[in-house]
């Protein structure tokens, strides 16, 4: 590997307004791989993308490919996508493409769209401001914090970690490396970029994202970074909810949720996330089998990662067999669901749909033959209780014996199964029925 170290430019002189927090900017240049020391290659990157970042270079800007795409490529993987940076600014970004359009009510971002569903986003490089010049309306700071323009170097301080901080130059094809991110990726290590206690109280989310990126890459977590994620962990509970909601289903999309749910439960980050619950051993291990279901079907299911993250404790409230009658049972449900509901914002379907599969659940353990069992096998749901309660019973060794009749049952429909259904299932209280209009014969 061969390192050019150029001479002091713009991105030097630039970088002493408004310094960053505590970053640890030992070396005054970046490091720089050119082509021929590096195995990116354009053919590598996505069409639409090359074209956003020649026609910004062709008008005089900076075009980057940033963040994670150039330590997928680096490290061998394919990118999920492709982020730009530039020193142009979101307007004239605008003026450069006709399928442009300015969004992000905080961050504001340029998105180039080409065809109906591919969108290439562009962002302007941005700096952290220092304190001083933040406005005097606390409610201002998050956005004026977000949007204050700045050089290529301030852009790769802001980031979270160094090896996501690494920008491949479409003017020369080269590495820029301005946090020692190449040499990170090389020992396979995960570094905060600053001082992870600073990092960590400007925006709690990145504890999370330590631990995904640490288990989605394999790669290690120091111990001084470990021990600051315990000591900031309570500060998870300020976070927006919809960030930490954001990241809790990436880590299903990356089939890294079990693991890191686990490491955060150790590392004391699950109990303030959970609103003070912590689920117990089985559920982690209901959550891999999840996982492994999700990358067969290819689908994250949230509502069933719900349900997942509730049945140990909603076991606890309605113990399997017992003879409690559905109303409770779908009230216990509700009512262990809610808080965290609430404060993650969830749709009323997905608190609905997590509850189905919860009293599902249940219904599973006490056998065939219950009251409500022909309309519970007619709902759609039921197959989606049944893949939970499978699941369960895989995390904890259970009896297979019920799995098999119910799976007999589910198989055969609704109406076959309910000749199991006991007289003590039908209606005691007595309603007018209801006439199902006459079908017209058949010919
Ligand atoms: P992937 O898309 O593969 O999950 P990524 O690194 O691209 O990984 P994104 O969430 O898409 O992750 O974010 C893009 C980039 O934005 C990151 O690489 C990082 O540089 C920066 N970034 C994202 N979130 C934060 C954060 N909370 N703090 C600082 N920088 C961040
Ligand atoms: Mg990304």
């Amino acid at each position: 590997m061969r390192l050019e170290f150029p001479e002091g430019g713009e991105d030097y002189r630039l970088s002493m307004v408004g310094s960053p927090p505590n970053t640890n900017e030992t070396a005054a240049h970046p490091v720089i791989l050119s082509r021929s020391d590096h195995g990116v290659s354009r053919k590598q990157i996505d069409e639409s993308t090359l074209k956003v970042l020649y026609r910004l270079h062709r008008h005089g800007y900076q075009a980057y490919l940033v963040g994670g795409s150039v330590r997928d490529l680096l490290l061998g993987r394919k990118p999920k996508d492709f982020d730009i940076g530039t020193d142009a600014t979101p307007q004239q970004v605008k003026k450069l493409f006709r399928n442009c359009f300015l969004v992000g009510r905080r961050f504001r971002l340029a998105h180039v769209r080409f065809g109906r569903d591919e969108v290439i986003e562009v962002a302007t490089f941005r700096r952290h401001p220092h304190p001083d010049e933040l406005p005097d309306d606390p409610e201002e700071h998050s956005f004026f914090v977000q949007n204050q323009f700045g050089t290529p170097r301030e852009d790769a301080f802001r980031r979270d970690f160094t090896i996501n901080a690494l920008f491949y130059n479409i003017a020369d094809f080269s590495i820029i490396d301005y946090v020692g991110g190449l040499k990170d990726l090389e020992n396979r290590q995960l570094r905060v970029i600053g001082d992870p206690r600073v990092r960590f109280d400007e925006d709690p989310v990145r504890m999370m994202r330590a631990l995904e990126f640490s288990a989605r890459l394999d790669f290690s977590l120091d111990a001084e970074t470990l021990a600051r994620i315990t000591e900031k962990a309570p500060l998870i509970s300020e976070a927006a909810s919809a960030r930490v909601r954001e990241e809790l289903m990436e880590l299903f999309r990356h089939g890294v949720g079990a693991a890191v749910l686990k490491r955060a439960q150790d590392l004391g980050l699950m109990q303030p996330m959970m609103g003070g619950y912590q689920p117990g051993e089985s559920t982690f291990k209901l959550l891999e089998l999840l996982n492994q279901s999700f990358k067969k079907s290819g689908h994250v299911d949230e509502s069933m990662i719900l349900a997942a993250l509730f049945i140990d404790r909603f076991w606890h409230k309605c113990p399997a067999q017992s003879a409690l009658p559905i109303n409770e049972v779908l009230h216990s449900a509700g009512h262990l669901l809610t808080p965290y509901c609430t404060h993650f914002r969830l749709a009323h379907g997905l608190r609905h749909q997590a509850r189905e599969m919860l009293v599902g659940c249940y219904r599973f353990t006490r056998g065939l033959g219950h009251r409500g069992q022909k309309r519970f096998l007619q709902n759609p749901a039921a197959a989606r209780a049944f893949e939970l309660f499978r699941l369960w019973n895989q995390a904890i060794d259970g009896d297979p014996e019920q799995l098999e009749v119910w799976q007999k049952a589910l198989h055969r429909g609704p109406d076959q199964a309910s000749h199991a259904e006991p007289q003590a299932s039908r209606r005691t209280h007595h309603r007018p029925r209801r006439r199902r209009p006459k079908k017209p014969a058949t010919v």
